[in-house]
């Protein structure tokens, strides 16, 4: 599985690619938001179940998916664009994962709930997984080589989104 910054590239990419070259940010109460930043967390967001000992469970899902586009809506009521480029964004991370290497049981991400349960793991492999043993020096080193190829994977398209989006 990718690590945050592979899961911020792939969200800010599918996030310029389906909103286009809109920039005006989006406002949650007093403060805007960056649309680049807003693609790059949704990107990341479904990995928040980490932070209550659950890892690619309910967050990991089409369903996920859906409340992100329509809590997007509910911010931004008359921008479309912004809802469904905030859900593609997520989405990224759904398949980001799916396309990772998977060592934790279950493998895979139940991708389709609430429309079914199983877990669904590609065969490809395409990101190794990631180290958890953050007191080992190897881990560090196998950090560095997943983020460097993320970097090499996903820099260049993540980038062409961001010269699209500004080019005038
Ligand atoms: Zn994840």
């Amino acid at each position: 599985m990718p690590t945050p910054i592979g899961h911020a590239l792939g969200g800010i990419a599918a996030g310029v690619l389906v909103a286009g070259r809109t920039t005006q940010p989006v406002s949650v109460g007093e403060r805007s938001w960056s649309l680049l930043w807003v693609w790059a967390l949704c990107g990341m967001l479904p990995d928040v179940d980490f932070l209550i000992g659950g890892h690619r469970g309910m967050t990991h899902t089409l369903g996920a998916m859906l409340a992100v586009g329509f809590g997007a809506a509910l911010i931004a009521r008359r921008r479309p664009a912004v809802w469904y480029a905030a859900a593609a964004s997520y989405g990224t991370h759904l398949l980001l994962d799916w396309l990772g290497v998977d060592t934790v049981v279950p493998h895979g991400i139940m991708a389709l709930w609430p429309f079914g349960d199983t877990f669904y793991v590609s065969a490809y492999g395409v990101f190794p997984a990631v180290c958890r043993q953050y007191w080992l020096v190897d881990c560090w080193v196998d950090l560095m080589q997943a983020v460097a190829w993320e970097l090499l994977l996903l820099g260049p398209v993540a980038a062409a989104a961001v010269l699209f989006m500004r080019r005038r």
